[in-house]
């Protein structure tokens, strides 16, 4: 599963940066998720709990934001939501498109003592 990958290698992160910074009890963890990453939220929340489940990280709460796809018309610039993955421009019908947001998987913050 996808998410699995996903939840492990944030947690390798999470842990690395507590054993660095000496935090021992991990309290919120938030993430953000693009809409192209394909990435089932739920999915991942569960991931995450069954992999920090009877460990030092048990309790820990993931807030997780969804990033929706947004691009850019290279030719007039305006900016708009995709609609379906379909990538015309809707005020020109323009087909350049520069993507702004929705590909990002990023670990915004983590919360610990
Ligand atoms: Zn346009």
């Amino acid at each position: 599963m996808h998410e699995m990958g996903i939840a492990s290698s944030l947690l390798k992160i999470i842990k690395r940066e507590m054993k660095r910074s000496k935090l021992k009890k991990l309290k919120k963890v938030r993430v953000k998720i693009g809409e192209l990453t394909a990435v089932e939220p739920e999915a991942l929340r569960f991931c995450f709990e069954t992999s920090i489940m009877d460990t030092d990280l048990d309790g820990a709460i993931l807030e997780i934001e969804d990033v929706p796809l947004t691009g850019e018309c290279v030719d007039c610039g305006t900016k708009f939501r995709f609609q379906h993955f379909v990538s015309l421009c809707p005020a020109c019908g323009g087909k350049k498109i520069e993507k702004l947001t929705g590909t990002e998987l990023d670990l915004v913050s983590i919360e610990a003592v």
